[in-house]
């Protein structure tokens, strides 16, 4: 039983019930983190994917920034124009649009892809029908993100938690990491 639900899960491609209906009941929304912007797209999104680089991590202040990929024209603002605000990152002809009231990214362009906007995928609370399994500058993967070691209650700091092993030797993981 389980395995014919999976067989049937995964060719996503475009099945064949009628597509309005399939397009109304697959919109997905994300918002920001004062709620002021939504941000809707169809679901499932093309693709999700991890960004390493420098850019992502300055703009979300994290080890690195998981987005969903999605056609332009799938993308609609359903709250809160107004409060976006845009940065324009000429050297790496990128444009980060963020909720101008709390700060939260929104959406991320790229130069070379004018057709894609990726959206945080942390936005939305639900399904966004990909896994996120792809890596962009991989390798500047940072040696402070952590990486899903196993934890454990830390004494003393009630929700605390602390990694119980350590990682692979520092001096041998170094080298692989770029700064
Ligand atoms: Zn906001």
């Amino acid at each position: 039983m389980a395995k014919s639900a999976v067989a049937k899960a995964k060719p996503e491609k475009a099945a064949k019930p009628p597509k309005a209906k399939m397009r109304a009941a697959e919109v997905i929304s994300g918002a920001c983190l004062c709620g002021g912007v939504e941000i809707e797209t169809d679901a499932p999104v093309f693709w999700a994917w991890h960004d390493h680089s420098a850019g992502s991590r300055r703009a979300h202040g994290a080890a690195y920034a998981t987005y969903v990929g999605c056609w332009k024209s799938k993308v609609r603002v359903a709250r809160g124009e107004k409060l976006l605000s845009r940065f324009e990152d000429e050297a790496r002809s990128q444009m980060r649009t963020f909720c101008s009231r709390c700060g939260t990214p929104v959406m991320f362009t790229r130069g070379g892809s004018p057709k894609w906007v990726n959206i945080p995928r942390a936005l939305f609370a639900g399904r966004t029908g990909r896994e996120a399994k792809y890596h962009v500058a991989i390798g500047e993967l940072q040696d402070w993100a952590y990486l899903g070691a196993p934890v454990g209650p830390l004494k003393g700091y009630p929700g605390v938690m602390v990694e119980k092993a350590r990682k692979a030797p520092r001096a041998k993981a170094g080298g692989l990491f770029e700064v």
